[in-house]
């Protein structure tokens, strides 16, 4: 590289490119780093660029047919403040350094210049890529020399950012591209000093954040201790490499082996569980590690790993939703939210896609397509990643669900979100069964009886609580499997699902039980029919009707609401607006075989007094069994009291 003494010309800039310029030399952006990012970018593709012509030309004359020709050299003159970015890549000549870095060249320059007007700095860098002026963050001044593929003159282009540039011939013995970069010399008002960027530790540390998976070698000219001739250790100046190039995604899967996809993880994302959970392997081990290619509408390599435990779990509030995005191996964001559905949020990972630009961000629109594509084919694999562990990684599965079915499940139930459907496939409830415990509603329908056209649940605080309910006893004995919904989410499920795979969810509690759960209630004779009016004349106000129980076993009596209004629901509507005087129907429902209940049959002509206080009693009872509590306790002690104090 050589500054030329040759006359210069001053172009002007453009408005639009010195209004970027000044705000580039006035940028308070945290990330000033990136602008190393984006020169290797740049530099990256002029090496494929040249590459790619000169496999076209096999004679060499457009430049080494061999991939090891090429790479990207990084160097430093800590007392000129200068650093470097060389490549030999396909070069750029007079016309193509004004058109390509004397004009903003960046995609969406338009809609930057509507923008720039009410927008801060900050807002815009973030906003837009910023390419090659990028480097005015860090740089008062740069020098371009570069030399354009099949042309011998070479030419530079100098700037330090303020009104003008300057383009004169000067001299390249090769083919390619320097960028030379004068390092501010005031300080950094965020951060250190801009001193930072002369040190070849942290331009290491800057590759391997960024850059560390572009195609070509980046090497920096380095010390480094190696044994002299005596075999002491000594300094030696070289050019080593930066970046270890061939990322885990891109290989093909069968040639990585488990323990390599596990370290990554570990490595990427699963450092703080060392912190949290003790280094213990079983938190390391991902419930599934799903590396894959991509080849249609959209071009993408990726590595998912489904956690087999929350991070949650340990109290970290520095865990966001989202993946890596890269680009080509170079990295554009560290989370991207929008390559994972609300449901998967959980999944950590790395996607590449070629055909993402650099400076893609929340806002930019013209992604949206690209990124969309994107996440429909990673919701999928990681829906069918699920399914099968579902079936044929059974425990883990159901250990996983527990960290992570809530998330899962509240999605199933949202008719806005376009899988809901296929989420309901890999959702587990609880089951009534001791034996199963946790099934899903594809399971469950395997199992049930030739007779059953519908799905049965019970809502309560627990499965103990619910196997405790008097309506549960009668599906029990009959071996009726059912599900437990035990929280809010799990109760909106019938609800709002209605149906799945077209039988119905039925409450054991609510309605009138399927007819072949019912009991024979055998023939009604006119003592039980008069029993059951005296029953109806002393509950009056309270129990809308007193009936004959056909699914009670041990248990004496049961509330039930019939087809309209619930307990649950009238409890729900009261709070939300005790005006409204919402009730729900209450049928006692007895069991004419309990002793209890017998007695007071028997007593009713003989003692009616006593009779009408048992039955008040056992209405009570009902409510109690119902969970709807007693409505006037103090009447209720006076009541049982008097059994034995009259
Ligand atoms: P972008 O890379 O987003 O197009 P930049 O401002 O970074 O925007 O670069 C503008 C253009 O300048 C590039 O598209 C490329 O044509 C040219 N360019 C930049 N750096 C180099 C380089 N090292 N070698 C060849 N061309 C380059």
């Amino acid at each position: 590289m050589s500054e030329s003494s040759a006359p210069k010309h001053s172009i002007p800039f453009e408005t639009a490119t010195k209004k970027l310029l000044q705000m580039m030399i006035h940028s308070v952006y945290t990330k000033k780093e990136i602008f190393l990012r984006e020169l290797i970018s740049n530099a990256s593709d002029a090496i494929d660029k040249r590459y790619g012509t000169a496999l076209e030309h096999p004679d060499g004359s457009y430049g080494p047919l061999t991939r090891e020709s090429y790479a990207i050299r990084l160097s430093l003159n800590k007392d000129k403040r200068l650093l470097s970015v060389s490549d030999n890549g396909i070069g750029m000549n007079a016309e193509d350094l004004k058109k390509y870095l004397g004009t903003i060249a960046f995609s969406g320059s338009g809609e930057f210049r509507e923008n720039a007007a009410e927008k801060d700095a900050a807002e815009l860098i973030g906003h837009f890529g910023i390419g090659f002026y990028s480097l005015f963050m860090v740089a008062d001044r740069v020098s371009v020399v570069s030399r354009k593929a099949g042309e011998n003159q070479a030419y530079i282009f100098q700037s330090d950012g303020d009104e003008a540039y300057s383009i004169s011939p000067g001299t390249r013995k090769t083919v390619g591209t320097d960028v030379i970069l004068h390092i501010r010399e005031e300080k950094d008002v965020e951060k250190d000093t801009y001193d930072r960027y002369l040190r070849p530790y942290t331009l290491y540390k800057l590759v391997k954040e960024y850059s560390d998976y572009v195609r070509w070698p980046i090497l920096l000219y380095m010390p480094t201790l190696a044994p002299d001739e005596k075999g002491e250790p000594s300094e030696k100046w070289g050019w080593e490499q930066l970046n270890s190039m061939t990322p885990l995604w891109k290989r093909s899967a069968g040639e990585v082996k488990d323990e390599e996809y596990e370290a990554f993880f570990h490595e990427q994302f699963g450092k703080k569980l060392d912190v949290h959970a003790g280094k213990k392997e079983t938190f390391r081990k991902p419930l599934k590690v799903l590396p894959g290619h991509a080849d249609g509408k959209v071009r993408m390599d990726y590595i998912l790993y489904i956690p087999s435990v929350s991070w949650n779990s340990f109290d970290t509030n520095d865990d966001h939703p989202g993946i890596q995005l890269y680009s080509a191996g170079v990295k554009i964001m560290d989370v991207c939210e929008k390559l994972l559905p609300e449901e998967f949020a959980f999944v950590k990972g790395v996607a590449d896609c070629p055909d993402l630009p650099l400076n893609i961000s929340r806002e930019t629109v013209q992604s949206e397509g690209v990124l969309k594509s994107m996440r429909e084919v990673l919701t999928r694999r990681i829906q069918r990643a699920l399914e099968d562990a579902m079936k044929n990684d059974r425990e883990r599965y159901e250990k996983f669900w527990e960290d992570f079915g809530k998330t899962i499940l509240v999605e199933a139930l949202d008719e806005d979100n376009p899988h809901h459907e296929k989420l309901r496939d890999i959702v587990l409830f609880e089951s009534g069964s001791e034996e199963i415990r946790k099934t899903s509603l594809e399971e469950y329908i395997s199992r049930m009886k030739p007779e059953q056209k519908a799905i049965y649940y019970a809502k309560g605080k627990s499965r103990e609580e619910i196997a405790k309910l008097p309506e549960i006893e009668r599906p029990k004995a009959l071996g009726v499997e059912y599900l437990c919904f035990v929280d809010q989410a799990e109760s909106l499920v019938p609800e709002i699902m209605e149906s799945y795979r077209d039988h119905p969810f039925i409450s054991l509690t609510d309605g009138e039980p399927e007819p072949f759960l019912r009991k024979n209630a055998g023939t009604s004779d006119a003592d039980t029919e008069e029993f059951l009016a005296f029953m109806k004349e002393t509950l009056k106000g309270d129990a809308d009707d007193v009936i004959a129980s056909n699914r009670l076993e041990s248990h004496p009596v049961i509330l039930s609401s019939g087809d309209g209004i619930t307990f649950a629901m009238e409890e729900g509507l009261r709070k939300m607006n005790p005006e409204l005087h919402a009730k729900a129907k209450k049928v006692l429902e007895v069991n004419l075989e309990h002793p209890a209940v017998r007695k007071i049959k028997e007593i009713r002509k003989t003692e009616p007094a006593k009779a009408e206080k048992y039955a008040r009693i056992l209405f009570n009872q009902a409510r109690l069994i119902a969970g709807i509590g007693i409505e006037d306790p103090s009447a209720y002690t006076d009541l049982v009291l008097s059994l034995w104090t009259e």
